[in-house]
């Protein structure tokens, strides 16, 4: 067989010969929406690829972006890579100093920024040193940097040929800050990319019919590759921007009958509220799928959009340093001959691994069995798992000798090869040297109808080390009392997993990716004593 290179020049370039008509539209931060085809996308994004070598940029070289999802976000995450170049996307959730550490780290020698985002930007710009500044957007440019707009109009469409660039060259890098100490850098070759958005697409059935809105932002872990998937099999883009309150996103669906959507749990509950309350309002027949990843969904929401409004929920696990996706539930075919009950139960455990990923969980005592019981670390390995990350070998250790990922979290295996995570490593509590599942109390309690958010963490106890804590979110005028709480998980649960403790806030802290940050959960409770038990 040919030697061929699977790169992202090889996507732009089918895009170019067959969707040229296909739309790609785009929420402005006014509200207004731009529209243009993918023979503009194509043919901009060749200018953006030749003008970013024009300022200087050798191959390999980082081009930063700081910017919501939207067209010119499209064109740079594809243009970088497709000149040579490596996209490194920003997290604008983060704080300063961590994108200061972050883009100096990585070597990023040019950024790309929204113009609504320059105050965010100007915080940590000048002490990274960019060499360039690329300003996109209406308003005025900021001093020193440059017009996106005069950028591409800069560089020459002529000059561009698609390049037969090394698959394992880099094209793309994201950072986690999913494990302890400082963020880590992930590489993405352009085999690795390539390789995930042809996977995405058979998983998800994604093609020319369909039109798909990531609400995943492309910092959070390359938007599950929607970008590239679209691209290499036309399906029409629709771009929220900085629009992401329910109302918007319900409004962009309906307007562009949008087929296929994504993002992470905290998203769904807020359309799921803005559905229930006013659940003929919008006209969402096109949708056919939305999938849900980055935390646990609760069964109950999962449940609810489908008995409720007759929306389907496709559930995927994944992490940063697996381009991300690992396991899928809810995917075409996977759920044939279920009955509504073992449906749910199935579509809201993480599902089984995605082709040419391989899993296996350990436990203390080497690999655990298959059994849906025995709970083990699971490991990974496959041609979209991260090797290494960028420059930090103090983290080695979370390869195995033999080369599978550690992903920090604790899962069961079934027989069927269905996934259920139990708990990140650091998040399980562990009460009298058995584990309780944090996750799963989690789910149960935001299937009560009074609670709208739920966190689980664990708190030092004396007696049994560990005791479960639940912080919970109540929905808007609902009332419930620790009792009543304790009685609804009672049921479902061994008694020594029910928490005994319930504190009740306003608003989870999420992380920037929206996560329950637990760390900032386990410093405002786990040391406090109740005050009944002083
Ligand atoms: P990140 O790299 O920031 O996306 O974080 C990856 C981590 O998020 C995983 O190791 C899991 O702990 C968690 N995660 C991602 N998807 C899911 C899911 N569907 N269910 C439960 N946890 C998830």
């Amino acid at each position: 067989m040919m030697d061929y290179q699977l790169n992202v020049p090889a996507i732009l370039r089918r895009a170019d010969e067959l969707y040229g008509d296909r739309e790609i539209v785009s929420r402005l931060p006014d509200k207004s929406w731009h529209r243009y085809t993918y023979a503009d996308f194509v043919s901009r994004t060749k200018r953006l690829a030749v003008a970013l070598r024009g300022l200087g940029l050798s191959d390999g070289d980082r081009v930063a972006t700081l910017m919501w999802n939207h067209h010119e976000h499209l064109e740079t995450y594809v243009g970088a890579p497709v000149g040579g170049f490596v996209t490194h996307t920003l997290n604008l959730r983060l704080h300063p100093d961590d994108n200061t550490y972050i883009a100096s780290h990585a070597g990023d020698r040019v950024l790309v920024v929204d113009k609504v985002l320059w105050p965010l930007a100007t915080q940590f710009v000048d002490r990274v040193g960019f060499e360039h500044v690329i300003a996109v957007g209406a308003g005025d440019t900021p001093d020193g940097a440059i017009d996106y707009e005069e950028l591409v109009a800069s560089g020459d469409e002529s000059a561009f040929a698609y390049r037969d660039l090394d698959e394992r060259s880099a094209a793309a890098m994201c950072f986690t800050s999913g494990t302890t100490g400082l963020p880590k850098g992930v590489l993405y070759s352009h085999r690795a990319l390539a390789l995930h958005a042809l996977t995405a697409a058979y998983l998800m059935g994604v093609n020319e019919g369909d039109t798909i809105l990531p609400v995943v932002p492309m910092f959070h872990a390359n938007a599950w590759c929607f970008p590239f998937t679209c691209c290499l099999v036309g399906a029409k883009q629709v771009f929220p921007g900085p629009h992401l309150d329910p109302e918007s996103l319900l409004e962009a669906f309906e307007q562009e009958k949008v087929t296929l959507s994504a993002g992470v749990p905290t998203i769904w509950m807020g359309i799921l509220q803005a559905l229930d309350a006013t659940p003929d309002r919008w006209d969402l027949s096109a949708m056919r799928s939305m999938t849900v990843g980055g935390s646990a969904p609760p069964r109950a929401m999962l449940e609810a959009f489908g008995e409720r409004h007759g929306l389907k929920i496709v559930h995927g696990w994944g992490m940063t340093e697996m381009c991300p996706i690992g396991t899928m539930s809810g995917g075409p075919g996977q759920e044939l001959g279920l009955s509504t009950e073992a449906m749910y139960d199935k579509r809201a455990q993480q599902g089984t691994a995605i082709p040419f990923v391989e899993i296996r969980a350990r436990g203390a005592d080497g690999l655990v069995p298959w059994d849906g019981t025995s709970m083990g670390e699971l490991e990974v390995r496959g041609p979209s798992v991260s090797s290494s990350y960028f420059e930090a070998p103090e983290a080695a250790d979370r390869w195995t000798d033999d080369g599978w990922f550690r992903t920090g979290d604790i899962v069961t295996i079934g027989a069927d090869g269905y996934v259920e995570i139990q708990d990140r490593s650091k998040d399980l509590v562990k009460s009298g040297g058995e584990w309780i599942s944090t996750v799963a109390l989690e789910n149960a309690l935001m299937g009560h109808p009074a609670v709208a958010e739920a966190a689980v963490i664990a708190v030092p106890d004396d007696k049994w080390s560990e005791r479960p804590l639940a912080v919970v979110v109540l929905r808007e005028g609902a009332a419930a009392t620790d009792g009543e709480l304790r009685d609804f998980l009672a049921p479902s649960f061994a008694k020594f997993w029910l928490p005994d403790r319930f504190e009740y806030v306003d608003e989870i802290p999420k992380t920037a990716v929206g996560k329950f940050r637990k760390t900032a959960l386990r410093e405002q409770f786990a040391s406090a004593t109740p005050v009944e038990n002083v």
